[in-house]
């Protein structure tokens, strides 16, 4: 039997599965939307409800997919979507938001992200998730691919406390926020996102993944899953498109890695020692 996925708080105190949904490169293809708003669908039945996207996402392309999924559930769902740094001025994050919640078909967004620190100050990217959430079109904001210093950096701006997660790269082979961005964010009660938890994929023919999914009748996968939401405070917002896999990740969660198993990974994916510069895809 399975269980209910496990859940993470937000400081704004919305609750959200430890298990999202990615979304990128969904909304490339015209002929593979349906079965991607599909798919997303089936995350949502199966308690997925977190999806993660962002205006970038073929252009918006995965946004209106997003927006085909949720039709007539909206409140089955809990939304992240992003301003490309480029279009992070005051007056450009409103109007991106903007764009964002017309192909969403959404009055607002749970939680708006700045992608990746470019070149507008952060304080003017502040205002503009100030003034979007005065006008009811995003809850609460934060940000993505910041390193403990940015991180830093925003909490000391007036009002940059509310900053309710950073959506950073985070699986088995990229384990370096483990040593200071992890541990930073949890003391202050920041949930962090982990995208491209399977590492695109890459990791799942490694020897000591596909030794502990047997043990587990589960696949390497899973257990990679597994591992990212065994970690207090991370969610995984794993991406794919197929109903099948859907089911795969979802029962990451029912898994219950050993210690002997978390040893036998930190053997083979060696966690940092140092410091080591935030990687990102
Ligand atoms: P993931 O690690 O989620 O891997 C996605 C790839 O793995 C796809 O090719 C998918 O293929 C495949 N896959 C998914 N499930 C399985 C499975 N059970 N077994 C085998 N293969 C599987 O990488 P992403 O880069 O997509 O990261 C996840 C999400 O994080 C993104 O979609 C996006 O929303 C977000 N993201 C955010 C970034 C940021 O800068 N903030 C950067 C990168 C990602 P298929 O669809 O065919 O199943």
């Amino acid at each position: 039997m399975t269980s209910a996925i496990p859940t993470t708080t937000f400081p704004s105190a919305a609750q959200v599965p430890v298990l999202g949904q990615g979304t990128w490169h969904m909304g490339e293809r015209a002929d593979r939307a349906k079965e991607e708003a599909a798919s997303l669908r089936h995350g949502l039945d199966l308690g997925m409800t977190l999806i993660d996207t962002a205006e970038m996402y073929a252009n918006g392309g995965a946004e209106t997919v997003v927006g085909e999924a949720i039709k007539g559930r909206r409140r089955d769902a809990f939304i992240v979507s992003k301003v490309l740094p480029s279009n992070a001025s005051t007056t450009g994050t409103i109007r991106a938001c903007e764009a964002s919640l017309k192909r969403l078909g959404m009055e607002t967004i749970d939680l708006y992200l700045l992608h990746w620190r470019g070149s507008y100050g952060l304080d003017e990217t502040l205002e503009g998730f100030e003034r979007l959430q005065q006008a009811g079109k995003i809850k609460t904001w934060g940000v993505s691919n910041f390193d403990v210093d940015d991180m830093e950096e925003i909490s000391a701006l007036p009002g940059g406390k509310q900053v309710a997660t950073n959506q950073v790269l985070y699986n088995l082979t990229r384990r370096g926020i483990e040593y200071d961005l992890q541990p930073w964010c949890a003391d202050r009660g920041i949930p962090i996102m982990a995208y491209s938890p399977l590492d695109e994929g890459r990791l799942l023919n490694h020897p000591e993944l596909v030794h502990i999914a047997k043990a587990h009748q589960a696949t390497p996968a899973q257990v990679a899953l597994a591992f990212v939401i065994s970690r207090p405070g991370v969610i995984a917002i794993p991406k794919t498109s197929s109903r099948q896999r859907v089911e795969e990740n979802r029962a990451s969660a029912d898994i219950h890695l050993t210690l002997e198993n978390l040893s036998a990974l930190d053997a083979a994916f060696a966690p940092p020692k140092r410091k080591k510069p935030l990687e990102m895809i």
